[in-house]
């Protein structure tokens, strides 16, 4: 089969490229599933390990991809629940099952979980061989490329937003990087839940897609220096939740500092660099500032039925489809910033 491998070492892109060519196809363990890859998102995260040298938790070299869905091929002699043809969401978190966070119902926080294509092979490739709790059967009136928009970006924002963010109909939610995958999605996902939804983001063609997606107003982070005054002037003291999906440390304070007295600040981001929290306004306003890691598998059941239900759109997330062959290609547009979703069509 054809797959695109990262040889490393981390950070070498792209003057070492990722590499397409035949490897044979893995045969499917007892408890796991060899899946027809109709779809994979291409994701920052991969450009993290590819370009910012971010090392991945698995053997170098490997396949990559972990946004993915397609077609049960083959099953191990101990999967019950899945048959050849069936159309599947990969879950590219595999919890253990039996550590205390798992046994608590968190298994987004799990000790001991798996990673497709990070601590194992992934999906830019014909074919992957995946365990069967990774899966997710996907519901019949979701298209099979669009449905990989629900393996990580959609329930990623969903748990943000619902879990951690306890957002509700009526809230106003400032998202801080409204302008990317997570963000986009999480506007909309807001949205069909009767939110109010402010996207700060510093890329105007991209504001304009929110505004689309039922923002309520957008904010240029491009264009101000002080957004955190923006959200409370339009909000009249600030939102009832702030999200940052952006990573930087910059815009985490400027969330806690538009984030209404008695209001959460969620961080989704993934940042390296510390920020600074008022201890003032922590005391004073009962700020409260929350981390937000992954998805459940009840997240993707949760926003899965909101795309059936016809509340959320994921077509118009999707902005480019290439093949494995022009996978560098799509990483050099993620990189540019000229994409919402790159998907790869195997
Ligand atoms: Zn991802
Ligand atoms: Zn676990």
């Amino acid at each position: 089969m054809k797959a695109a491998i990262f040889e490393g070492p981390p950070g070498s892109w792209p003057g070492k490229p990722l590499k397409v060519q035949e490897i044979p196809c893995p045969s499917p363990d007892v408890r796991e599933v060899l899946v027809r890859v109709s779809a994979c998102g291409i994701c920052r995260t991969d450009l993290d390990y590819l370009k910012e040298g971010l090392r991945p938790p698995g053997k170098l070299p490997l396949v990559l991809g972990h946004e993915a869905s397609g077609i049960v091929e083959q099953t191990g002699e101990g999967v019950k629940s899945y048959r050849r043809g069936d159309r599947v969401i990969i879950c590219c978190i595999v919890p253990c099952g039996h550590c205390r966070p798992c046994m608590s119902g968190r298994e987004n926080l799990c000790d001991a979980m798996d990673i497709i294509g990070a601590s194992r092979h992934g999906a830019y490739a014909e074919h992957v061989a995946v365990p069967e709790k990774a899966l997710v059967k996907l519901l019949p009136e979701i298209p099979l490329e669009s449905g990989s928009l629900l393996s990580e970006s959609l329930p990623t924002s969903y748990h943000a937003i619902c879990d951690i963010g306890s957002v509700s109909a009526g809230n106003t939610v400032a998202i801080f990087g409204a302008t990317g995958g997570l963000g986009l999605a999480a506007v909309q996902i807001c949205s069909a839940l009767g939110a109010r939804t402010i996207a700060i983001g510093r890329t105007d063609w991209k504001l304009d897609m929110a505004s689309k997606f039922g923002a309520w107003d957008t904010i240029s982070a491009a264009r101000t220096d002080r957004v955190d005054e923006k959200i409370i002037e339009v909000t009249h003291g600030g939102a009832d939740a702030a999200i940052d999906m952006t990573g930087n440390s910059r815009m985490m304070e400027m969330a806690c500092r538009s984030t209404r007295p008695g209001g959460k600040t969620v961080i989704v981001g993934y940042g390296m660099k510390n920020f600074e929290v008022p201890a003032k306004r922590l005391m004073w306003y009962e700020l409260q500032v929350l981390g937000s890691r992954a998805f459940t598998h009840k997240n993707v059941l949760d926003v899965m039925r909101m795309v059936q239900e016809g509340r959320i759109r994921l077509d118009d997330l999707i902005s480019h489809r290439l093949c494995l062959d022009e996978i560098n290609e799509a990483f050099k547009l993620l990189d540019a910033g000229s994409v919402i979703r790159a998907l790869v069509i195997p």
